[in-house]
C-alpha cells in the first residue's frame, strides 16, 4: 500500500541516487532537511484538505530542476584536503627537479660544484630516501588532522572574501615563522637535540634543493609537520587555501636550500629571506645566526641573530655570501 510515509522514502532514496550522481555536475539540489520540512508540511496543510494530496505534488517537489548555486560551494570529487595534503608534495619534486636541471649553472651557484662533492659527506641517493621518509609522516598527520577538523559531509566550506584570504595567508607566515625559529634555535641550544637530530640538516653544508626536507624524521615532524598545522588551525583557513599556502611555504623552502643566486627570482626581490641568508646559516660560522625560516627574518632582527652579509662574486664564477664582521 502506497502510503505518504512510504512515497517519502521513495522519492527520498531515488532522489539520493540521484544527486549523488549530479555532484560531479556544477548543480546542487535544495537540502534534503528543507524539502522534507516543507513536505511535511505539505501534508500536513493536505490533511486538512484530503482530497488535494496527490503523489504527483510529492514528486513535483523532489524531482524539480536543480538550482544553479555558486561553484565555491560544490563537492568536488577530488577533495581540498587530499590536495593539500599531495599538491605540496608534487610541487616539492616538480620545482626541486627544476634546480636539479639548473644546478650546473656555475656562474650563480653560492658554491662551486667541487665544495658540494667535498663538503657534503651525505649521498644524494641517502638524502632522497631522508626526504621520502619525511613526506610519509607529513601525508600522514595531515590526513590525521583533515579527518579530526573534516565534518564528514564531503561538501567543501564556502571560500571567504579575497581579503580574508590575504589576512589568513599572512597570519599563518607569521605563525610559522614563529613556531620554526623558537624550535630551530633551540635545536641549536640544546646540544643532544643538536647532535641527535638537527645536525642531520646541517649535514648538507652546501645546500641544494631537494635536500630542503632532509631531516631527522622527529624534526620534521616537529618543525614542519606540527608548525604546518598550527599556521592552519590558527589562521582558520579552509582546505583550498591550504592547498596554496602550503604550495607556496613547499616552494619558499625549497628555493632557500637550491644553492643558486638566479637573476630575476621574484623571491629574492620580496623576502630578505632567500638562499644566501639561509647559505649563511648552512656554514660552520653561521650556525648561531639566520635561524628565520622560511618567510621573514623578524625574529633574527628582533632577537640579535641576525647576520649581516654581502654577496660577493667568486673567481671562478658564481657568487659567494660573505659575513659582514659586527663593529662590536
Ligand atoms: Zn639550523
Ligand atoms: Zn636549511
Amino acid at each position: 500500500m502506497i502510503t505518504a510515509g512510504n512515497c517519502l522514502m521513495f522519492n527520498f532514496l531515488t532522489h539520493t541516487f540521484q544527486q549523488s550522481n549530479l555532484l560531479f555536475s556544477c548543480f546542487l539540489y535544495k537540502p534534503y532537511s528543507t524539502r522534507l520540512v516543507s513536505a511535511s508540511n505539505t501534508i500536513k496543510s493536505h490533511q486538512q484538505t484530503p482530497h488535494r494530496i496527490t503523489i504527483r505534488h510529492l514528486n513535483s517537489y523532489f524531482f524539480s530542476k536543480p538550482r544553479r548555486i555558486n561553484i565555491s560551494t560544490m563537492a568536488i570529487p577530488a577533495s581540498d584536503e587530499l590536495l593539500g595534503t599531495f599538491i605540496p608534495i608534487a610541487v616539492y619534486w616538480i620545482y626541486s627537479g627544476i634546480y636539479a636541471l639548473l644546478g650546473g649553472l656555475e656562474s650563480y651557484r653560492l658554491h662551486s660544484k667541487a665544495d658540494e662533492d667535498v663538503k657534503n659527506i651525505v649521498s644524494k641517493a641517502t638524502v632522497f630516501r631522508g626526504v621520502l621518509v619525511q613526506q610519509a609522516f607529513q601525508i600522514a598527520v595531515s590526513l590525521l588532522l583533515f579527518t579530526m577538523i573534516s565534518d564528514g559531509s564531503g561538501i567543501a566550506k564556502p571560500q571567504p572574501s579575497f581579503y580574508i584570504i590575504i589576512a589568513q595567508f599572512l597570519v599563518a607566515m607569521f605563525v610559522l615563522d614563529t613556531w620554526q625559529y623558537f624550535i630551530h634555535r633551540y635545536m641549536h641550544i640544546n646540544k643532544f637535540l643538536y647532535k641527535h637530530v638537527h645536525s642531520k640538516h646541517h649535514t648538507l653544508v652546501v645546500p641544494y634543493a631537494f635536500g630542503a626536507l632532509y631531516n631527522h624524521p622527529l624534526e620534521g615532524l616537529l618543525l614542519d609537520t606540527v608548525g604546518g598545522a598550527l599556521s592552519f588551525l590558527l589562521s582558520g583557513m579552509t582546505p583550498r587555501t591550504g592547498i596554496f599556502f602550503f604550495s607556496f611555504a613547499t616552494i619558499k623552502t625549497v628555493d632557500d636550500h637550491c644553492g643558486l643566486w638566479l637573476p630575476g627570482n621574484p623571491l629574492h626581490a620580496l623576502f630578505s629571506n632567500n638562499s644566501a641568508y639561509h647559505d649563511v646559516h648552512h656554514q660552520l660560522y653561521g650556525t648561531k645566526y639566520n635561524f628565520s625560516q622560511p618567510f621573514f627574518v623578524m625574529w633574527d632582527k628582533i632577537l640579535g641573530t641576525y647576520m649581516p652579509y654581502s654577496l660577493e662574486k667568486r673567481k671562478e664564477g658564481g657568487f659567494e655570501a660573505r659575513p659582514i664582521k659586527r663593529k662590536n
